[in-house]
């Protein structure tokens, strides 16, 4: 194992467990661990990672994220440079800033376009790595600039289209680049109007989401129907109510929650992780929990929805630790 040496880091610190940084409550300790308070910090702490030939991760909220019981070998920092602040109908905000608390810095300025945040757990960085959306809003339509930090330690400026937004995925799912820093492009709206949408938001979560247990959201990524063939298949598997249009996709599909309660797998528990009542998509830590549980939960979903519908599930919660 390399000896990491971060001079610069004051705040290092060694072997700590990593399940308090998560939503889902799970996972081992980091081998190296920093908080970085800023963008500096986060700098330096990934540049003195990369110098050393020490692999990082970045953690903003840890709300979709299964880190393994064996934790990461490697350099783990968690995002709390979380400056905001309103720039014409722009917004500017570090990676670590909490996304909801950026959507109501928005509202207070009367700029629209970030409502959906305020229904998303977990920071900006997050939220631009896996394109974070809901029915009223999306990521990629807001972005209007990244500043990142790439393997080779320097800093560059993405445009949207650089961003390569798709479905939950970006080009930080495609590069080990680090987001620092997002500016949003918004338009101006009567307070009234944003706020209504973001109470449309929060009751519907209020509404589908309700669990009293440390959960990482959903699971999965909702299945693509992109064929004819797709589609039939699962009318034929009584999938045919559930079947909706996705602009976030770009195509039709069956949000996974309906797949699974047609499963009635509502409740399924396996060591201490269960399937939530209230969303069959989330997962749900009901007391000890390990990564171990959880995998095995998700190998158990992927084959059954494989044997029933035909449908090949792909993970949306990002793997960390797992070799
Ligand atoms: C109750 C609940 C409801 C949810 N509802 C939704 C929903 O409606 N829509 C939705 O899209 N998601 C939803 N999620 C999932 C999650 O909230 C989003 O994916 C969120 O954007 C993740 O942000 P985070 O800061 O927590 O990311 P983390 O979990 O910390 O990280 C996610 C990934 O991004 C990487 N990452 C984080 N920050 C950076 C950075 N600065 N630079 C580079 N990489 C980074 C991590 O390494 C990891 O690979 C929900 C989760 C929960 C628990």
């Amino acid at each position: 194992m390399k000896t990491l040496s971060l001079k610069s880091i004051l705040s290092l610190q060694e072997n700590v467990p990593l399940a308090m940084y998560t939503t889902l409550k799970v996972g081992g300790p980091a081998r190296y661990f920093v908080i970085a308070k800023n963008t500096d910090e986060m700098v330096s702490a990934v540049q003195e990672a990369h110098s050393a030939g020490v692999s990082v991760v970045v953690i903003g909220g840890g709300s979709n994220v299964l880190v393994s019981d064996l934790g990461f070998s490697g350099l783990v920092v968690i995002a709390k440079n979380d400056h905001v602040q309103a720039q014409g109908a722009h917004i500017i905000a570090e990676a670590g800033a909490v996304l909801a608390r950026v959507s109501r810095v928005a509202y207070g300025s009367g700029l629209s376009g970030l409502e959906f945040g305020v229904g998303i757990p977990g920071s900006v960085g997050g939220a631009v790595v896996g394109n974070a959306s809901n029915f009223i809003g999306a990521a990629k339509d807001v972005v209007h600039e990244v500043l990142a930090l790439d393997e080779k330690g320097k800093t560059r400026a993405l445009s949207n289209a650089e961003c390569r937004f798709w479905y939950r995925h970006s080009v930080f799912k495609e590069k080990p680049w680090i987001v620092l820093q997002v500016t949003f492009a918004l338009a101006e709206k009567p307070k009234g109007e944003i706020k209504a949408r973001m109470d449309e938001i929060t009751v519907y979560k209020k509404k589908t989401q309700k669990t009293k247990y440390p959960t990482s959201g959903c699971m999965f990524k909702n299945p693509r129907l992109e064929t004819a063939e797709t589609r039939a298949h699962a009318e034929s598997k009584g999938l045919g109510e559930g079947i909706r249009y996705s602009e976030d996709m770009e195509c039709e599909t069956v949000p996974l929650r309906v797949l699974l309660e047609k499963l009635n797998m509502k409740g399924f528990q396996i060591g201490g992780i269960a399937i939530s009542e209230s969303n069959a998509n989330f997962l749900e830590n009901r007391g000890g929990a390990t990564a171990e549980d959880v995998i095995m939960m998700m190998s158990v979903i992927k084959q059954k929805v494989r044997d029933h519908f035909g449908i090949q599930l792909f993970d949306e919660v990002q793997m960390i630790g797992f070799k």
